[in-house]
């Protein structure tokens, strides 16, 4: 694959409960909050869109 390497972990907060939680900038699969069950982390194709509020990365 040409993916470039721009693939982090994101810190993200849940817009519902402000739990925050670790997801990976290139999830393949959907990622839930683990508290409330909302949806944080949509796959598109390669990057994945956060649904979240993104603190920060983890590097
Ligand atoms: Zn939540």
């Amino acid at each position: 694959m040409a993916e470039k390497r721009r693939s982090k972990f994101l810190v993200v907060r849940c817009n519902e409960c402000g739990n925050e939680q670790v997801v990976f900038s290139h999830a393949s699969t959907p990622v839930r909050c683990n508290v409330c069950g909302n949806t944080i982390s949509v796959p598109r194709g390669g990057k994945a869109e956060i649904k979240a509020t993104v603190l920060g990365a983890v590097e």
